[in-house]
């Protein structure tokens, strides 16, 4: 007899507890998957990339893996600062397709990036079409073009507010096929 599998939710760094709640409440509801707020982690140094005063994304999401619960199958990393990977100037996140690990900045959807603050529905519902949408990748959904899509990439704020907290039907099917072949879920 084993345990049910659960989605671990680890914050790097610090991130508001409120946060962390919502997301926990958001992830749970939508996947109907046991979510579970994992214990903090420090912000490793050699993930810190000096000349853009940001985190290496990739290191970040290697540093989740290595230290990453054993008995989460799936994890999602939370962090306040901004990430980036060489060839994008930030990202929103970045995930594993088919993979355990994921992870979102909540910095840009806070307006850290610009300072204008969003109110607080707004950057909490900002935060879930993230998280989803990276998990959906560990589930191997690639990036869909269906209007609305959760799956679409979204390359600025403008874009990820005009998406739905919904995937269209087709990348629904593939989730529901995911989950069907996955044995142990
Ligand atoms: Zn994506
Ligand atoms: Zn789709």
């Amino acid at each position: 007899m084993s345990l049910r599998p659960f989605l671990g939710l680890v914050p790097l760094g610090h991130v508001d507890l409120l946060v962390l709640q919502h997301l926990c409440t958001a992830i749970t509801e939508f996947l109907s998957l046991p979510v579970r707020i994992l214990p903090p982690r420090p912000l490793p140094p050699h993930t810190y990339h000096l000349p853009r005063n940001q985190y290496d994304s990739t290191r970040l999401l290697e540093y989740l893996l290595s230290e990453s619960h054993d008995e989460a199958f799936r994890v999602l990393g939370i962090t306040a600062v901004d990430l980036c990977i060489p060839i994008f100037t930030f990202v929103f996140g970045e995930a594993q397709l088919d993979g355990k690990a994921a992870i979102i900045s909540t910095l840009r959807p806070g307006g850290g990036a610009d300072n204008i603050k969003p109110r607080q529905p707004i950057f909490l519902e900002r935060l879930v079409k993230l998280s989803l949408h990276e998990l959906g990748h560990t589930f191997n959904l690639p990036h869909c073009r269906r209007e609305g899509c959760l799956m679409g990439f979204a390359a600025n704020l403008e874009i990820l507010d005009q998406k739905n907290i919904e995937l269209c039907e087709y990348c629904r099917i593939l989730l529901a096929d995911y989950f069907n072949t996955v044995s142990d879920l």
